[in-house]
């Protein structure tokens, strides 16, 4: 008999879809006692105006007016404030979400989307489905907002230990909390090849650093003048800029590449970033929680130059705390310095490349997928998996 999983996402910026395909490809490979249908449901979009243009309004937002969403993120940042906007918005919501779970009947609710947590909550009751089980796979770093922690969860999976103990003090059961790492693709396990060989596969230089800069899925921020800066700076680094869906962006990049000092490769969106990771020295990257947990994976140290206001500013935090690279976040002018001090820096790499091997945890989307699988399956969290909080140590499933 296959179960039925059904994820709840809205497509604000790309993180949230990867990390549900990440756990969904996971949940695939899950054939005993029984395989998995699920289904992806960008909930926004289905719903009433103005949640409809939530995925707009979010990329309109960071492009344009970052600091009015980092003040929007604050806003909302408390227990009663959030409850008030949870309130507002319902309305515009509930029908759609309780009619999904009529139509689709999952065994199984998984919210990776802070603002679908305690919707999801109230359309299981709507829906006169108390008997589905709702897990919460949260996907922000460090002091993570309100709207993530939901006590009433039937299970809530923490990508580290700093959210494991956010959650505890926001009255998550321990029985109920995971942690088991941010949900990156099993892809991420899987990449097999020596540095010189995946560099070969890619087309890149073998004799030089590789220096990767990226701006999430969506590409924007202060990734064009931070380009400039890096390919400007005579660095002994090739650097590889990941434009994502960017395309404006990728086309004005690549024409600026044929008159660069030093060659540059300018890619668009690419499902390569497993092997461009293994094959690069260093990352620079705005402070997206999946690329910083793939470079984790990767063992690759990074230089965070941009982070969206509220939202990733603990991911910010996270870097610096746990020594897996360096903050450069006031002016290209910095990054550039950072970076040419780092490839320089053997030693320093090596040492962030430690500290990574710490804080990620492996097979992340496995164990999460077979922990939805448990789940689904027995209709509550498995006893035999309760947390118990050790510091920056990580149980297997
Ligand atoms: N990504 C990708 N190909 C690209 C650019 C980005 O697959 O060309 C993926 C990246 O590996 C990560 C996700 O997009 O999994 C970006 O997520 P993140 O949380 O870092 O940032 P967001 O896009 O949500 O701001």
């Amino acid at each position: 008999m296959t179960k039925r999983a059904l994820f709840l996402i809205s497509d604000t910026g790309g993180g949230h879809r990867s990390a549900a395909d990440a756990i969904t490809a996971a949940l695939d490979e899950i054939k005993e006692p029984n395989a998995f249908d699920h289904r992806v449901e960008d909930v926004a979009a289905h719903c009433s105006f103005p949640l409809t243009q939530l995925g707009l309004g979010y990329s309109m937002a960071l492009r344009y007016a970052p600091p009015v969403y980092g003040a929007l993120y604050y806003a909302t940042n408390g227990r009663r404030r959030y409850k008030a906007l949870v309130r507002f918005c319902e309305p515009l919501y509930r029908e759609r979400l309780r009619d999904l779970f009529i139509r689709y009947k999952p065994d199984v609710i998984v919210a990776v989307h802070p603002l679908l947590n305690h919707a999801a909550l109230r359309a299981r009751a709507d829906a006169r489905m108390l008997h589905v089980p709702i897990v919460t796979v949260i996907t922000d770093l460090g002091k993570v907002h309100e709207s993530w922690l939901t006590p009433d969860a039937d299970a809530v999976v923490v990508p580290a230990h700093e959210v494991y103990e956010r959650a505890l003090s926001r009255g998550v059961h321990p029985s109920r909390l995971r942690l088991l790492g941010h949900p990156i693709h099993p892809k991420f396990d899987d990449v097999v090849g020596t540095k010189a060989e995946l560099r070969d596969q890619l087309g890149l230089p073998q004799n030089k650093a590789i220096t990767l800069l990226m701006a999430g899925g969506e590409g924007g921020g202060k990734l064009l003048p931070t380009a400039i800066a890096l390919s400007r700076a005579h660095l002994p680094t090739h650097l590889v800029v990941i434009c994502g869906r960017n395309e404006t962006l990728q086309a004005k990049l690549a024409e600026l590449a044929a008159d660069r000092p030093s060659p540059m490769t300018v890619l668009g969106f690419t499902d390569k970033i497993p092997e461009l990771m293994r094959a690069a020295d260093l990352l620079v990257t705005k402070a997206g929680p999946g690329t910083l947990a793939e470079a984790n994976a990767a063992q690759l140290p990074v230089v965070v130059y941009d982070y969206v206001p509220g939202q990733e500013r603990g991911n910010v935090d996270f870097v610096r705390d746990n020594g897996i690279g360096d903050i450069a976040i006031d002016s290209t002018a910095q990054v550039v310095r950072a970076v040419e001090r780092l490839v320089k820096n053997a030693e320093r790499l090596k040492a962030m490349r430690v500290a990574q091997e710490i804080v990620a945890p492996k097979r992340s989307s496995r164990r999460i997928a077979r922990l939805i699988a448990q789940i689904a399956n027995t209709g509550t969290i498995p006893d035999e998996n309760v947390f118990v909080a050790p510091l920056r140590t990580v149980v297997s499933l």
